[in-house]
């Protein structure tokens, strides 16, 4: 089938080159026959070339370069073993480095399928939701605001349509769409009669055909040509990779000068490049970008398991810097499982609505004396039943003895409503047939439907019936109806009062009107102004999610605020925002600083602005545009900020937030696009979790390199000491290769599993500023060098002054680095605690690190073989007591240091 020219065609002729019916779309069968014959509708894996690359790419690293260069010349030198196990070194290195990088893509790509795309299709005229895989080409596709377009798709019937098609041609502003046809020769990027895969709509809906899937989209096309160009660079790897640029120039000038120096002692030369090659390697910490990207996947998949799917790596450490968590209210803090509890009508009664969910039994009762309503046709309660329940969207079932719901629970409320007050919600499409809709969005926040009439006079006349925000629906009216069903002059303040009562008692309220007698000929916002007759308010329930209240208390304990974004009323936030104690500490309340509503924000003077905001904990009746704002005022008053949102307004707030975080279920498709997290059940606890898990990723990263940089350091330094003293090596080269190698996947990688520490919520949020290693740690990091330095300096020179050959006195070094980074890592699975608080054994992977590399340790020193190649030597039972002895020494330093400092600090 042509891919090309679809744009060319005219929609029927497109329809018809398909094979497809514009209305009826595919039957079940054709789809079948067509998934066989054009397979998934998704991009190919990453191919070949990507491998080659890949592979290359374990290599381009400074400190890489540096053995490298090392191993050519060693092997010029003809130092064969030497530069054998140099080059073995590097070729593990870039095994390790490979395989665990693809293993943290595929991870994060199996994290992102979780969160999976489906389509709206038309086949065999019914109308339902596939996962967009299962699309074929002629596949009738329905699209609308929020999208992501499933496949490419030459449009047949589209309504005010706009795309947003920057992932395909750069444009960021999103382009109008039609049906026209259009000159074979149209680049893509004009043509606007067709829509590509992966572009999102941004606004209005429409309705296509199928012309292309998978690889043969314009999307594929793009695939295949860039491969897949996934990076795990986050600011943490980026100053990593800094640190290690400045490291390598230092430790290439040490070396340089060690050469220097060893070759004016009138040493000898090969020796002397020997030692320089020595101090090279040694200073090098090879492990460390393997650790860091193993620790961050790991961290990615704990968020996983707590329903947080990270979309981008640096979402992970970001999180746990977090300082504010901007979320929304429906949903998210709450249930979204509404239920209208009162009704208000203009004559001052107030009624009680009885039972519970989405099962249509309850009454509506009179709130003075509890006896049954029955509403009166065309009276304000049953106008007010009946245009919640007809400007409605949503639909109720009932299967299987269950009553469920689909569409907006606030919708969903509605019919329930209407049907407890003896409407038949199933039945009022047909009553009154609908001739026109404003939808609801969250910057009209009202609806507004229009319909056949039956009940008028002849039962040819038309209604309009709105629902929504008091505020917006009271100006658009010029009277009430009054008790004894007349239209009287309307007062607003004690519609607001009532509003304001009902929602200061955490109820979200929705005002309705009417008009009837309408001209159906012209239907849009601006006939509706001043028209109207209110008929009354609904008041529904929509009770906190049960885990929010305490997340928000452990937010706050670990020095989080939490604020509240809501479209929904003043009172209704900051009652529920009291009932979540989302208040905390300020002691805000609603009336005062603590609850902000959208039009207080805009009559903020700037400089004022964001002080203001960053005080409050609720801003109600907040449209979208008015999110990033807030964001960009938090952020400049520093602070690290997570924001959710859900629709495709949201999507610049999202963009803006250093966390962005969409809902997994509630979410638009654009809304996901833009975040860096996706929560799979929508819920605020869910935030809390993920920054608990960010800061345990960012520890265990810190305590690898507290763990790690000693070795270095100390090896770097023995070799320099040599140096400067003119003695024979403590240890080789090739010795400290295995060093460094073993140690790092067998003890410090281990690091990356540990358990989150106790009380790492309650602690400030991290800088993000902060240095890697604060002044303690990096203290620390010396005094362990330190000691390694004074240690295997003492213990070589001792076994030489004993009568040990040099390969014994080396192995003796050799294992006393490895015996003390041994004990010292149990010491670095906290960096405060004492290694007994945190129990010796609450790490297996520990546990099986030791045991491995001491194993290992037996191997070198006491496997012929072994002995050969790292030219080592079995050393004896008095060697290994003062081996352990100086190790524990050592650790009993490490365990003073931490004990004085958890004092003073
Ligand atoms: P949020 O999601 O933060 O609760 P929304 O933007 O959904 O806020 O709603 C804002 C206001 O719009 C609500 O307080 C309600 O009065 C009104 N509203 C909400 N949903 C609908 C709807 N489906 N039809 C009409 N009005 C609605
Ligand atoms: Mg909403």
């Amino acid at each position: 089938m042509p891919t090309e020219a679809h744009h060319g065609l005219a929609a029927h002729e497109v329809v018809m080159l398909l094979e497809t019916d514009p209305h009826r779309g595919l039957d079940e069968g054709e789809v079948a026959r067509r998934q066989e014959r054009y397979g998934p509708n998704v991009l190919p894996a990453a191919t070949g070339g990507g491998l080659l690359l890949r592979v290359l790419r374990q290599f381009h690293h400074p400190l890489i370069y540096v053995l490298l260069a090392a191993g050519t010349i060693t092997a010029l030198l003809h130092e064969y073993t030497d530069s054998a196990v140099i080059f073995g070194v590097v070729v593990v290195n870039a095994v390790v480095g490979f395989v665990q990088e693809s293993k943290a893509e595929a991870a994060l790509d199996a994290l992102r399928s979780m969160v999976r795309t489906r389509a709206r299709v038309v086949r065999g005229g019914r109308e339902r939701m596939v996962p967009s895989q299962e699309l074929v080409p002629g596949d009738l596709v329905l699209v609308e605001a929020g999208d992501k377009v499933p496949a490419d798709v030459r449009l047949i019937r589209p309504v005010s349509l706009r795309v947003d098609e920057s992932a395909l041609t750069g444009e960021s502003v999103p382009v109008a769409k039609d049906e026209t046809v259009l000159p074979a020769t149209a680049a893509v990027a004009d043509r606007h009669n067709m829509l590509y895969s992966g572009t999102l709509v941004t606004a209005g809906s429409g309705t296509g055909v199928t012309v292309a899937t998978g690889a043969e989209t314009e999307l594929g096309a793009i695939h295949r040509l860039v491969g897949s160009a996934e990076t795990l660079v986050t600011p943490l790897t980026a100053k990593l990779n800094q640190f290690s640029k400045v490291l390598t120039v230092a430790i290439l000038a040490l070396a340089a000068l060690t050469f220097g120096i060893g070759l004016a002692r009138g040493q000898d030369g090969a020796e002397t490049f020997t030692a320089a090659v020595a101090l090279a390697v040694g200073a090098i910490p090879e492990g460390l970008p393997a650790a860091v990207t193993i620790t961050l996947a790991i961290g990615v998949a704990r968020m996983a398991r707590r329903k947080a799917v990270v979309r981008q790596l640096p979402a992970v450490e970001t999180l746990g810097s977090t300082t504010v968590i901007g979320s929304d209210k429906t949903g998210t803090l709450t249930e979204n499982q509404m239920t209208v509890r009162a009704v208000w009508t203009p004559d001052g009664a107030e009624y009680e609505v009885t039972g519970s969910g989405y099962a249509p039994q309850g009454e509506i009762v009179h709130g003075t004396d509890g006896t049954v309503a029955v509403p009166r046709p065309r009276s304000a309660l049953w106008w007010t039943l009946l245009a919640g329940a007809a400007c409605n969207d949503a639909a109720l079932t009932h299967e299987e003895g269950r009553w469920g719901l689909v569409g907006d629970p606030t919708e969903g409320a509605l019919l329930v409503a209407a049907a407890k007050g003896g409407l038949d919600p199933a039945a009022l499409p047909g009553e009154y047939a609908r001739a026109g809709t404003l939808p609801f969005s969250s910057e009209r926040q009202f609806m507004a439907t229009l319909h056949r009439d039956p009940g008028s006079g002849g039962g040819t006349g038309h209604v309009v019936l709105v629902k929504g925000a008091v505020e917006r629906v009271l100006p658009l009216c010029g009277g009430w109806l009054a008790g004894d069903g007349t239209v009287r002059e309307l007062d607003a303040d004690a519609v607001l009062r009532a509003a304001e009562d009902l929602a200061s008692r955490g109820l979200r309220v929705l005002a309705t009107a009417v008009r009837t007698d309408s001209d159906p000929r012209v239907f849009d916002e601006d006939v509706l102004d001043g028209t109207l007759t209110l008929t009354g308010l609904q008041a529904m329930l929509d009770p906190p999610r049960p885990a929010a209240a305490s997340a928000v208390r452990a937010c706050h304990t670990a020095g989080i605020t939490v604020k509240m974004i809501t479209g929904d009323h003043a009172a209704t936030a900051g009652a529920i925002a009291e009932r979540l104690q989302l208040f905390g500490d300020v002691g805000g309340s609603r009336g005062d600083a603590g609850v902000l509503t959208g039009a207080d924000l805009d009559a903020l003077p700037a400089e004022e602005y964001p002080e203001a905001v960053d005080r409050a904990r609720v801003f109600a009746r907040v449209s979208p545009e008015q999110k990033l704002r807030l964001v960009e005022a938090l952020q400049s008053r520093g602070h690290v900020v997570a924001m959710t949102g859900d629709g495709v307004n949201d999507a610049p707030a999202l963009r803006q937030a250093n966390i962005g975080i969409a809902m997994g279920r509630g979410g638009t498709e654009v809304a996901k696009e833009a975040a860096d997290m996706v929560l799979t059940d929508d819920d605020f606890a869910t935030i809390e979790a993920a920054v608990e898990e960010g800061r345990g990723v960012f520890d265990n990263l810190t305590k690898f390199i507290v763990w790690t940089l000693p070795t270095n350091m100390g090896e770097g330094l023995v070799i320099l000491a040599a140096i400067l003293f003119g003695s024979a090596l403590p240890i080789l080269p090739t010795q400290i290769l295995w060093i460094n190698m073993t140690t790092a996947v067998a003890l410090g990688l281990m690091l990356a599993f540990e358990p989150k520490e106790a009380g790492i919520m309650s602690r400030a949020p991290r800088d993000p500023d902060r240095p890697l290693l604060t002044g303690a740690l990096a203290f620390r990091v010396v005094l362990v060098s330190t000691l390694l330095v004074a240690g295997s300096w003492w213990l070589f020179s001792w076994e030489r002054a004993e009568g040990a050959g040099l390969a014994e006195a080396r192995t003796a070094a050799l294992n006393l680095f490895v015996v003390v980074e041994l004990f010292y890592l149990f010491s670095c699975r906290s960096l405060t605690r004492s290694m007994w608080h945190v129990g010796l054994f609450s790490n297996k992977w520990i546990i099986g690190g030791v045991t491995v590399q001491a194993l290992g340790q037996l191997a070198i020193t006491y496997l012929p073989a072994m002995n050969t190649l790292f030219e080592t030597t079995p050393i004896n039972g008095e060697t290994w007591l003062r081996i352990l002895g100086i190790a524990a020494l050592a650790s009993l330093v490490v365990a003073v240091d931490k004990r004085l400092r958890r004092q003073w600090v």
